[in-house]
């Protein structure tokens, strides 16, 4: 299917690793100017290095770390320097840690507003501008099966992607004149660094194998396994094309089957 978005200006935040990264190569295979951005440099490089040989193009790559604003606003202007205005944003950023509201400090509830909810806040003002002056537009968070299905020992998470999912569809009612969509796409167990972390941190508390709690996590889906990170980034990329310009205010779940509710 055609999607016509070649020459499309993308930025991912969070994303040389996991599912930003595989969403950097889809956008990239679509012909996309795509830019990334992460806090580690390292991880920045050899993405982009191993996104260039094999697909011959190379990401624009920024050093960012997205609790902070000063990073935010240097990375949306090294973008537009390059590549001109936004047309296209995924917020994506690193989980919070897990934990039971006990374990949690108000510095833990702190740490996850920023990386969660005002990281994606804060990108997007940014790049509002040039959406509504370009009349086109999409902004696409990556949230997680927590909005629908909270996490036992992930409280951090369930709540402040909730926000994330009531600031997403409030805004976009009133962007949507602009023909800009947004929208959440909320991953259940894909298999990353980040849910190997969790399964670790489960393993270590259940007194368990990480391997045999990762093997659990799949067996409670219904498609007995977890996904490929490409499995979200096809939606996402989907959500940013010109045939789903008429999908705004949703989240759409890519979990195999593992919530339980029917909407
Ligand atoms: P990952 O840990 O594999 O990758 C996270 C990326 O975020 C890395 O590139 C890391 O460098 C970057 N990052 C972390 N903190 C950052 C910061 N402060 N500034 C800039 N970059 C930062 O994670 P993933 O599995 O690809 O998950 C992506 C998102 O989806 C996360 O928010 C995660 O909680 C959520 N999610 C993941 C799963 C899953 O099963 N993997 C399920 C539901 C939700």
């Amino acid at each position: 299917m055609e999607l016509h978005l070649k020459g499309k200006t993308v930025l991912i935040t969070a994303a040389s690793l996991g599912i930003g990264r595989a969403t950097a190569e889809l956008f990239i295979k679509e012909g996309c100017k795509v830019a990334i951005c992460s806090r580690n440099k390292d991880n920045l490089i050899k993405a982009a290095q191993e996104i260039k040989s094999l697909y011959s193009q190379e990401p624009l790559w920024v050093v960012c770390d997205i609790d902070k604003i000063a990073d935010i606003e240097n990375t949306v202007n090294i973008v537009t320097k390059n590549y001109g205005d936004i047309d296209i944003l995924v917020n994506n950023c690193g989980g919070p840690i897990p934990g039971f509201f006990e374990d949690l400090s108000d510095n833990n509830w702190q740490d996850a507003f920023d990386q969660i909810l005002m990281s994606a806040i804060r990108f997007t003002k940014l790049v509002l501008p040039g959406m509504k002056s370009k009349n086109w537009g999409r902004i696409i968070n990556i949230t997680s099966l927590s909005v629908k299905q909270p996490v036992d020992n992930l409280i951090l998470s369930n709540s402040l992607r909730s926000a994330v999912t009531a600031w997403a569809k409030t805004i976009s009612n009133q962007v949507g004149k602009y023909n800009i969509t947004v929208n959440n796409v909320a991953p259940g167990y894909t298999l990353t660094a980040r849910l190997y972390e969790l399964a670790v941190n489960r393993a270590k508390l259940s007194g368990d194998s990480h391997e045999h709690v990762l093997a659990s996590m799949a067996n409670d889906v219904p498609m007995k396994r977890l996904a490929r990170p490409d499995e979200v980034g096809s939606l996402v990329v989907y959500l940013a094309s010109e045939q789903a310009g008429f999908i705004t205010g949703s989240t759409i779940a890519v979990d195999g089957g593992v919530i339980r509710a029917m909407y």
